[in-house]
């Protein structure tokens, strides 16, 4: 890999770091950041490694008017012998540029992204928790910038990573989640936004998650835009169901984000020898299962808390409990196994980490 080696100037003011235990979410940056910019004339240029600060953009960035902009997420580990590991990073960075495409904003060289990466956190490998369970958000992201409200692509561009120590998803072990079937809103059509990490997405799923919320569930289940019929999604995850011994997700059909948890899952089941099918699957069959006593475990997947065992669902009138509410044996398997290569307590026969 190409590695070029970044400016950087360092921040002589260094925060105090939050306590193990009382990380919130999205609360706490790092002391560094990585910004790059684009111009068409010279292409993604200037990478550097600066202070964590605030940014200034004319009001009339386009970023703030179209919502030209993509993000991604991913966690940096550290493993009881102290090393500092990414999952599969390379994929985020792959989606990044699929967003991108999607969004009209240039493509970053996904290697060289991958090195910028690696340098920051060698800045800031002091972030990085070493609490059970803590680890270091990454959120690389890329706003269009030009002042200017014409309808078009923007024509500069800044891409970033900022850091954020985050506090481990299950403070009191894994606890399933109910779950509230929106039919109403739609998070996504096919040949929408919705296999892209695009803001505007995000922003329009507040509204039936307000409303799940309301209602005492903690994250809303998507169907599909057009018949409302078939499972798209949970929350900001992807789902998977056993069905009588078979583990099913949603095919990707062209408004499902693509996970990395999601292919590492399936990637799992398969080696494990456990048929795992992706094909449409409506909300209907999934209640009939259930009432044929078939319907055995269902898990969101996603990097914040890599599985997610889902204990009730809410549908109309109708309300269901999947195994008793409580996790079942292959989502804590699942979970371990890749909670344990993602902290290096396991061997990562796959070599996903880095
Ligand atoms: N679906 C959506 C809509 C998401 O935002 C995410 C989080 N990136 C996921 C699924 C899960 O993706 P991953 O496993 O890559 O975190």
């Amino acid at each position: 890999m190409e590695n070029v080696t970044v400016n950087f100037i360092e921040n002589k003011d260094k925060k105090t770091k939050p306590d193990a235990d009382k990380i919130a979410f999205g609360k706490h940056y790092s002391d560094h950041m990585f910004v790059m910019d684009f111009q068409a004339d010279k292409g993604w240029y200037d990478p550097r490694i600066v202070p964590y600060e605030p940014i200034t953009l004319d009001p009339a960035a386009m970023i703030f008017h179209y919502g030209q902009t993509v993000f991604e997420g991913l966690k940096a580990y550290r493993t009881p012998s102290d090393r500092i590991l990414l999952f599969r990073p390379e994929k985020n960075f792959r989606r990044l540029n699929l967003s991108s495409d999607r969004l009209s904003i240039p493509a970053i060289d996904e290697d060289l992204a991958l090195s910028y990466l690696k340098q920051l956190l060698e800045v800031e490998k002091e972030w990085v928790p070493k609490a059970e369970g803590n680890s270091l958000y990454i959120r690389p992201f890329i706003i269009a910038t030009e002042p200017n409200l014409s309808l078009a692509p923007s024509k500069t561009y800044q891409f970033m990573i900022i850091l954020s120590p985050v506090g481990s998803y299950y403070k009191e072990g894994i606890q399933p989640v109910r779950i509230h079937v929106e039919d109403e809103y739609t998070r996504a059509v096919r040949g929408g936004t919705g296999t892209a990490k695009t803001a505007g997405n995000y922003a329009a799923a507040y509204k039936a998650q307000e409303r799940a919320t309301k209602e005492g569930y903690s994250q809303v289940l998507w169907l599909d835009g057009v018949e409302k019929k078939y499972i798209e999604e949970v929350g900001s995850m992807n789902v998977f169901f056993k069905v009588n011994g078979e583990i099913i997700t949603p095919e990707l059909n062209g408004s499902i984000l693509e996970g990395i948890t999601r292919m590492s899952i399936i990637e799992v089941l398969k080696d494990w020898g456990v048929p795992v099918t992706e094909r449409k699957l409506s909300l209907e069959e999934l209640y009939e299962a259930h009432e044929q006593g078939q319907l055995e475990e269902a898990f969101g997947t996603g990097t914040a808390a890599v599985i997610s065992p889902v204990g009730e669902l809410y549908w109309g009138e109708k309300k269901i409990k999947i195994n008793n509410g409580e996790i079942g044996d292959l989502s804590k398997r699942l979970y371990d196994t890749l909670t344990g290569i993602q902290t290096g307590k396991i061997e990562d026969t796959y070599h996903w980490t880095i």
